[in-house]
């Protein structure tokens, strides 16, 4: 009965009696495209933008992105891009180093760097802006690292000055999350990035192997934050873009705390399609209750598994 009910499934994600949510691939530039569409993508949840910008010692012109930005722009109807998501833990040779900082992850990363090289973001978006010129495509930008309201108006505000309608965030901070119905105000979406999320929430650095066990996005208090986020989006667009939204059952379980839609690697997209459409809204519903309650992020699996039954 279970491959029976996981049985390979094409077409856009649903849950088994027909609740929408859009499977995204998450992808680093034009060199993805194809196997995102391979796997059945229905758009871009994440583009990372940083390979445009490693590995080298002037930033790339606005001409260069733009064609970068369109080859990625013309193959999806729907693609939301991540600002440059840079910083101590990922330099760039052309940014002047802002000194040796003792936590990378806790510094001038992200928006935080984007806020203090604003010609940066000037240049990115307006060669999104040109990029998306002409193409059916529906771009929506976002910002990553955002810690409160005042940040995601100020991103937001950036945008629409460059010409870029949709201004989104990521939530990654637990602040962001805890205080999501301020930030729902200013920005027009959310995506949970449950891997920097994870991190923040345990405080436990996602690069020191040894504290893997809590990078675990199974955990009860990452759930949480990720209930919060969605209750407070208030109807607006609240996708994951973590590696969360890549494990079946934990897509099920997002899509019950009320995430509108997954964005994962594209080797992800068949399984976790395949156990939505296995599942009904309200099955994902009791399987996220069920994670919710359990203690640790063992038994929150071993909960939700066992109230999804094609997983079980
Ligand atoms: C995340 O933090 O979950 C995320 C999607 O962004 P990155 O892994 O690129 O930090
Ligand atoms: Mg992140």
């Amino acid at each position: 009965a279970r491959s029976a009910a996981l049985a390979a499934t094409t077409g856009p994600g649903a849950t088994a009696d027909g609740h929408a949510v859009p499977l995204l691939a998450n992808i680093g530039g034009p060199q993805d495209v194809a196997a995102a569409l391979a796997h059945g993508a229905e758009g871009v949840g994440l583009f990372r933008t940083e390979f445009l910008f490693l590995d080298r010692t002037t930033p790339p012109g606005e001409d260069e992105q733009e064609a970068a930005y369109r080859a990625v722009l013309q193959a999806f109807p729907y693609v939301v891009v991540r600002a440059l998501d840079a910083g101590a833990d990922k330099p760039l040779g052309f940014l002047p180093a802002t000194g040796e900082e003792p936590n990378p992850a806790l510094g001038e990363r992200g928006l935080r760097m984007l806020r203090r090289h604003p010609e940066v973001l000037a240049g990115q978006l307006a060669a999104l802006a040109r990029a998306a010129r002409g193409l059916p495509v529906e771009l929506l930008v976002m910002a990553p690292m955002v810690a409160d309201a005042a940040e995601a108006r100020e991103f937001a505000e950036a945008c629409r000055a460059a010409g870029v309608t949709r201004a989104g965030v990521m939530i990654e901070i637990p602040a962001a999350a805890l205080r999501a119905r301020d930030l729902a105000v200013e920005a027009d979406f959310f995506s949970i990035g449950t891997n920097d999320l994870a991190q923040y929430t345990f405080a436990a650095d996602r690069q020191v192997g040894a504290l893997s066990r809590l990078q675990d996005p199974w955990q009860p208090a990452v759930l949480d934050l990720v209930a919060v986020t969605a209750e407070g989006a208030g109807g607006k667009a609240c996708g994951v873009c973590g590696e969360a939204a890549g494990d079946p059952a934990l897509a099920c379980v997002l899509a019950g705390l009320g995430v509108t839609s997954l964005s994962m690697s594209p080797p992800s997209l068949p399984a976790v399609r395949a156990a939505l459409a296995a599942h009904t809204l309200d099955q994902c519903r009791h399987a996220a209750i069920a994670a919710r309650a359990a203690h640790d992020a063992a038994t929150a699996r071993s909960a939700a598994r066992e109230a999804l039954p094609a997983l079980a």
